[in-house]
């Protein structure tokens, strides 16, 4: 069962529209920038494994 994540009606799993028939709110970006967080920190965290990776080669240690 969908549920609508600001006013938790329930939603029939055969409504297809992007907005909840409640409230109007946009099923698909409702709570999106907080996912774009979650996202930009794992990248974050991703290239910080990264750069820790690269700075045990040898040929940075020497250009820094
Ligand atoms: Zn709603």
């Amino acid at each position: 069962m969908r549920k609508c994540p600001k006013c938790k009606a329930r939603l029939s799993p055969f409504y297809f529209k992007t907005t909840c028939k409640y409230c109007d709110t946009d099923l698909l970006y409702y709570n999106f920038d907080e996912r774009l967080e979650q996202d930009a920190q794992k990248a974050a965290a991703q290239e910080e494994k990264i750069r820790q990776l690269l700075n045990k080669l040898p040929f940075r240690k020497n250009k820094q």
